[in-house]
């Protein structure tokens, strides 16, 4: 397995990546889907349960999947997974559920990518209860500069959506932030994660060179299991 080198760009959240020079790509693969990490250069994975995909009567199998592919050496981070008050089952198995993910990261040492959609509440609630040692990733950011410093406060680091990250509007949120608690992504979308990177840099005032160097640090503390 390899690991992004400086210069690279650093997708930190796709589906379907596939191979491209200077682009390093971590593809999140669904338990409930039957696809297994393939051992490409510049692509590693996170592997997890989407609450979306998640039931009553599947909830078994997903989770001894998770089980028997957290070892893994390219499965790097689990997830994602968490909670979506718009899509998916009942709060109180996707609760369930997200709780062991996050007990089977604690215990293999590897980070956790987050799905949240409108459940901060119950997310923050998760993070105090269970207090992980290993780093939360929440994926798909677009909130109010508030909650981000909320969740970076406990630790967590933030990608963002990336149509709303490509927008003029975002530009505000980006500036409010650490540029070491954030990652950039494509989420499958097609969207190049070269302009992300462009739109993001301009944002914070950084050279392109600088601000790759300053996300590859951020890869190597997160997986590193890192504060
Ligand atoms: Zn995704």
């Amino acid at each position: 397995m390899k690991l992004p080198e400086a210069g690279d760009y650093i997708d930190i959240h796709t589906h379907g990546a596939t191979v491209l020079p200077g682009i390093f790509s971590v593809e999140t693969l669904m338990a409930h889907e039957e696809k297994l990490p393939g051992n490409y250069p510049g692509i590693i994975y996170s592997f997890g349960i989407h609450p979306w995909f998640l039931e009553e009567n599947n909830h078994d199998r997903l989770l001894s999947r998770v089980v028997d592919m957290v070892d893994n050496p390219l499965i790097v981070a689990i997830g994602e997974a968490g909670f979506d008050k718009i899509k998916g089952p009942s709060s109180e198995l996707q609760r369930k559920t997200f709780e062991e993910q996050v007990n089977i990261a604690e215990k293999h040492r590897k980070p956790v990518v987050i799905h949240c959609v409108r459940a901060w509440e119950e997310l923050l609630q998760e993070h105090k209860k269970l207090s992980p040692d290993m780093p939360w990733l929440v994926h798909g950011f677009r909130g109010k500069p508030e909650l981000a410093m909320q969740l970076i406060s406990r630790g967590m680091y933030l990608s963002f959506w990336f149509d709303y990250v490509l927008r003029p509007e975002s530009s505000k949120l980006i500036r409010s932030l650490p540029a070491d608690r954030i990652f950039l992504e494509t989420d499958g979308s097609g969207v190049d994660i070269r302009d992300i990177y462009n739109k993001v840099s301009n944002d914070l005032g950084f050279e392109l060179e600088i601000f790759k160097g300053q996300i590859l640090r951020n890869f190597n503390i997160f997986f590193n299991n890192g504060r």
